[in-house]
């Protein structure tokens, strides 16, 4: 099969007279959309009563839809169990934190940890990749949709059972897990495995390790579910898999990606957002290593329910978003929905089609991403994007700590991508990473807010460090043990003795009117922060103001042919954003960072690679408009045209391509 560049959308023909079919096809044609995913709540349709599962229908509308060039994505349709699975069948459903147990209908109302689940699921899964596994035009499959998208841990009597043997499993003994979570607390001390409790509610917050690990114990089992399904489906079928995901599902993406073929993300941010956009892009390229991501699904105007909606995107902004993720490694842009659903819970959503079959609002808009897709597509297929050389740490194991220690609500998510805008504002080509991914090729590693630095990414990161690494690690890294405990030895644990220092406290800076300097740069401090004691380290960033006066909360010490930095505090507000500027800046300069542009806020460079020759994706997310200095003569990839070195301009939600050879 050609690689080619997909334009899709969600397409649910199942709750459509057949009619309509045609009707679609004409304007997918239209509109210029190459791949459809299918099939992910139809369970129903394909087995109304247990036991007589009929994929006729999806055949037909397979072959139908492949006559005329347009590809399928099959999904598992597992997130919505029929009736017959779960009526009368209490002990079937999810339970939440509260106790409540969910009913039928919306979605993700049963256990994925129930046998009897499972059962029926590994049953429809195993006839459709049976049925529909080699049927020409299908190129993919999804398992399930959405995992953990409105439900987190479940709290019934499977996942009870469960959750005793896995901590048996990873502990042990019970003595083990008594010591490493310190139950003596609060008279908390378990005699045996099944005495422990799920950390449903109770009076007060629960031992953060029972907390932790029974997020963690949630993360494996879903992505166990997962595993499961795709071992069935490769029984029948060569086509990769994948799952739709984003980052704050309650899943440890790394974990559901480790068995899977690629990753695919969703995401609905509004125009506003746009970085959270280009996180999202910039961590999935690097889930699955030299693999092209997906965006399974956004919208093409705004996302909505019966009980919210978002900003609809402005004219040309949905373009801008195409080109940039294909540019940033994206295989598919893919559209939540094609045809407006007519019942339901979203009929408001943004769709291609409207519920009369009529071209909606972002109709235009989608034309004008199919017009790029073909401007782009042999260049985006005949180069790869180019690994950073700045990369920052992103864990969703981290995200479980912070949603058990959440200070003042604060948001792992939220943290990171404001941290992140800081290294995307200053031009900075950047790789988001997963906690376990190499450091080969990085020469500046940020490690922000990650409570655990686990033994092996320690080590990882300290070889880093002897080859030439410069890494900065902080805020809010390092202060937790695996068990979600405090350190015994020193404040952020075996970090110190590498970082050259001591950590005299730990204490949140809100409120204390805390100024930290670095480089003469003096900013506000904030976050919980941790106060440093140079053994062998310089300090070179201190604090002016505030109940530390003078002890440090920026130290560096070399190793090897690197550089150690640790941050101890997030500087914040304007002063803030240009006093972490400045150090990324210094490091970078330091670690010898390369790929840099002088890129205007707003307007973002996305460089790709073939043979030593670079191009540049240039392109405006923010509607303004921007500029970009080039440091030699290149040539516009589009019109062929020479460009001379120096300043270029680029036009609201506009693309550029510039090759540079030599
Ligand atoms: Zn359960």
């Amino acid at each position: 099969m050609a690689k080619k560049l997909y334009h899709g959308a969600a397409y649910y023909p199942e709750l459509w007279p057949e009619a309509i079919i045609e009707e679609d096809i004409k304007f997918m044609l239209e509109a210029g959309i190459n791949v459809v995913r299918m099939g992910e709540f139809a369970w129903s349709t394909l087995e109304k009563e247990e036991g007589s599962i009929d994929l006729s229908f999806f055949v037909n509308v397979i072959k139908r839809l492949n006559e005329h060039g347009i590809e399928t994505v099959m999904c598992t349709p597992t997130p919505t169990p029929p009736i017959w699975l779960t009526h009368d069948h209490p002990e079937r459903m999810h339970v939440n934190q509260e106790g409540h147990v969910m009913v039928h209908g919306s979605r993700q109302h049963i256990c994925t940890n129930n046998p009897v689940f499972r059962e029926k699921a590994a049953i429809i899964t195993e006839e459709i990749a049976k049925a529909i596994g080699n049927l020409q035009g299908v190129i993919a499959w999804q398992l399930d949709n959405e995992f953990k998208c409105h439900v987190n841990e479940c709290f019934c009597d499977t996942c009870k059972t469960l959750w005793h043997q896995w901590l048996e499993e990873r502990y042990g003994t019970i003595d083990v897990l008594n010591e490493a979570w310190g139950t003596d607390i609060w008279s908390q001390y378990y005699q045996r495995f099944g005495q422990i409790p799920q950390p449903k509610a109770a009076p007060f917050l629960h031992n953060s390790s029972l907390t932790t690990m029974y997020q963690i114990f949630s993360y494996e089992k879903i992505a166990e579910f997962a595993d499961e399904q795709a071992e069935i489906i490769r029984h029948y079928s060569n086509a990769p898999i994948t799952h739709n995901s984003t980052t704050f599902f309650h899943v440890d993406n790394e974990r559901l990606f480790e068995n899977l073929d690629f990753a695919s993300f969703d995401t609905y941010a509004e125009k506003s957002n746009f970085a959270s956009y280009l996180f999202n892009c910039d961590l999935w390229r690097n889930l699955k290593v030299g693999k092209d991501f997906w965006v399974m699904e956004t919208s093409p105007s705004h996302a909505a329910s019966l009980a919210s909606h978002s900003a609809s995107h402005p004219n040309g902004y949905l373009k801008a978003e195409a080109v940039a993720s294909y540019a940033l490694g994206g295989e598919a842009f893919c559209y939540w929905l094609w045809r407006q659903q007519r019942t339901g819970c979203e009929q408001p959503h943004g769709s291609v089609l409207s519920a009369w079959g009529k071209p909606t609002v972002g109709f235009e808009n989608v034309k004008e991403v199919e017009v790029a897709r073909k401007e782009i597509e042999s260049m985006i297929l005949s180069t790869r994007p180019l690994q950073a050389e700045v990369a920052i740490t992103y864990s969703d194991i981290a995200r479980a700590f912070f949603k058990t220690e959440p200070h003042r609500e604060l948001v792992y998510r939220d943290l990171m991508i404001k941290f992140y805008e800081n290294i995307l504002s200053n031009g900075y080509h950047r790789d988001l990473i997963t906690e376990n991914a190499s450091l080969q090729g990085y020469k500046l590693l940020f490690t922000p807010f990650l409570p655990n630095v686990s033994t092996t990414y320690l080590e990882r990161a300290k070889r880093f460090v002897e080859e030439g690494g410069v890494w900065v690690i902080g805020p809010l890294t390092g202060g937790r043990t695996e068990h979600h405990t405090i350190h015994r030895d020193a404040g952020l644990g075996e970090l110190e003795e590498f970082a050259g220092i001591e950590t005299l406290f730990t204490y949140p800076m809100d409120g204390t009117e805390s100024v930290g300097e670095f480089l003469g740069i003096e900013a506000p401090l904030s976050l919980w922060s941790a106060i440093f004691e140079p053994k062998d380290a310089n300090v070179v960033g201190s604090i002016k103001e505030g109940i530390s006066t003078g002890k440090a909360f920026i130290t560096e010490q070399r190793r090897g042919k690197g550089k150690i930095v640790m941050l101890g505090s997030l500087p914040v507000g304007e002063e803030g954003d240009k006093l972490l500027s400045t150090l990324i800046n210094h490091y970078a300069e330091e670690a010898n960072v390369r790929s840099h542009t002088d890129v205007s806020q707003g307007t973002i460079v996305a460089p790709r690679e073939k043979n030593g020759e670079l191009v540049w994706v240039v392109v405006n997310m923010d509607g303004n408009g921007g500029t970009v200095t080039l440091q030699m003569n290149g040539v516009d990839g589009i019109t062929g045209e020479p460009i001379p070195k120096g300043p270029i301009e680029i036009g609201a939600f506009q693309y550029r391509i510039i090759h540079f050879r030599g």
